[in-house]
């Protein structure tokens, strides 16, 4: 047993020494220990010295710890971690890869992406006016436009350039407070909170507290407020307080203000009383731009001349061209990494932009993306075994069945080698909790519906 314990212990501590930098790593694994594998009742303990560790660790590495819990004991056991009785919340914690932490900062809601910055952003004819608006907010938060809206079609670079804007002001000064969070997270935080308040009436205060005592509110998507009026009215009273004390307030739309169905009129004044600026569709120029800083970004092998077959292709929206960086980037590793001609780029995407018409999406297309996506095999995909590393993606997979295509749970949970239905509405569920809260799980269903969508 002892033996046993060493060596999953020794593949998890390799994987972490690979997965964070070594300061992270010290903080996040050098206090941690193996105590107890349990084979009677399945479950491995792990010693961890603070809550916020603990919540790391699921997050980043009990996939692995099962998976190598299995690899050497050929059992799902369940981990279970032990804190120690009292502690003291860590303050130092280091920022992770892809977001900001929000314990450096004072960024509240959701941490912003990294890569939405000023830096990564292309601008062209279509963005010009927004970029510059949003780029002078950032000098002078709060008295030059408040609010400021944009306002554009899906997929082109509304919730990118107002985080832009956070990035940019806490480059500045680092102690502004943020608040950063979707339309929609905001009506939820709403109504739980108020739901709650019969029980505990603190918690109105609490809401109020969180999004008024903010430096920037960046507020992502309020066409959401369409037809929530109790709602609209807490937002109204925010947008107030914020205002009066000239903090800078930040909102995206998919569509101008006053195309908003059923927002109330005072809001809309309010609204009025800041600057507007769209975006809209980029042109070819631009396009070959963005597609230029994307390939660059993501250390892509993709040459000029397929470069500019891909701006000429597709001439709808940066996630599109994003969707298609993917999908080469896909075919590419599949292929040992070659690089990518015109004529391969022609070959990988043929189906998606060739017609007019997609053909439609099949469980299996859906399957084979799912399953190279997280690096596993069709057969494991489509099996029994339960390791995170298998479990999650085929979740993934059973969900994006269900959300794409027009199949009964039965057909589906029988295309997944002969499962229940009620295995898939589980997953289904499974998924849509996770999609809640989990920021990782977010970007991969939108990279994979990026991938089989467009
Ligand atoms: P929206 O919020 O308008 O739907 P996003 O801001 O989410 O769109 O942008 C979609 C994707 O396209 C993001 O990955 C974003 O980084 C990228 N993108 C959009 N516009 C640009 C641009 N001008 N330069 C670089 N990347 C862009
Ligand atoms: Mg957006």
């Amino acid at each position: 047993m002892i033996a046993v314990a060493e060596e999953i212990w020794a593949d998890l501590k390799e994987f972490a020494q690979n997965y964070y930098t070594p300061s992270s790593f010290s903080v996040w694994f050098g206090q941690a220990r193996l105590e107890d594998i349990d084979l009677t009742n399945n479950r491995i303990t792990i010693y961890l010295p603070s809550d916020t560790v603990r919540e790391k660790w699921q997050k980043d590495l009990e996939p692995k710890l099962i998976e190598f819990t299995y690899k050497y004991t050929g059992k799902d056991l369940e981990p279970y971690y032990r804190l120690p009785n009292v502690y003291q919340e860590d303050t130092t914690l280091p920022s992770t890869d892809s977001t900001i932490s929000s314990h450096e900062f004072d960024v509240r809601g959701t941490p912003l992406n990294a890569n939405y910055t000023f830096e990564n952003f292309v601008t062209g004819p279509n963005n010009q006016m927004a970029q510059a608006g949003a780029l002078a907010i950032s000098e002078q938060l709060g008295t030059l436009y408040n609010p400021f809206i944009i306002h554009g079609g899906t997929g082109l670079g509304k919730t990118h350039l107002m985080q832009a804007i956070g990035h940019e002001v806490l480059k500045r000064n680092p102690n502004i407070r943020i608040m950063n969070v979707s339309c929609e997270k905001f009506i939820n935080d709403f109504i739980e909170s108020l739901r709650k308040s019969g029980k505990d009436e603190s918690l109105m205060q609490k809401f109020r507290e969180k999004y008024r005592t903010v430096d920037l509110l960046l507020i992502d998507d309020v066409q959401f407020l369409e037809n929530k009026e109790e709602t609209q009215n807490e937002f109204f009273h925010t947008f107030n307080e914020l205002a009066l004390n000239q903090k800078q307030i930040v909102m995206t739309s998919d569509r101008p203000i006053d195309k908003i169905p059923k927002l109330n009129d005072r809001l809309v004044s309010r609204f009025k009383q800041g600057t507007s600026c769209d975006v809209t569709l980029p042109d070819f120029e631009t396009r070959v731009a963005i597609l230029h800083e994307k390939v660059e970004l993501k250390k892509l092998n993709i040459p000029k001349d397929t470069i500019e077959y891909i701006a000429n292709l597709i001439d709808s929206n940066v996630r599109e061209l994003e969707g298609a960086l993917a999908k080469l980037q896909l075919y590419a590793s599949a292929n040992h990494n070659e690089a990518i001609t015109p004529t391969i780029a022609a070959k990988a995407l043929r189906n998606s932009y060739s017609q007019a018409e997609h053909e439609e999406l099949s469980i299996l297309t859906i399957q084979e993306t799912v399953a190279s996506f997280y690096n596993i095999t069709l057969n494991e995909l489509k099996g029994k075994k339960r390791v995170q590393s298998i479990l999650i993606p085929r979740q993934v997979a059973m969900y994006l069945a269900r959300e794409l295509t027009d199949n009964s749970l039965p057909k589906i949970g029988e295309a997944f080698g002969g499962k229940d239905h009620t295995t898939v509405m589980n997953a289904c569920d499974r998924i849509k909790t996770k999609l809640k809260d989990d920021q990782s799980m977010n970007n991969d269903i939108q990279e994979l519906k990026n991938l089989l969508l467009y």
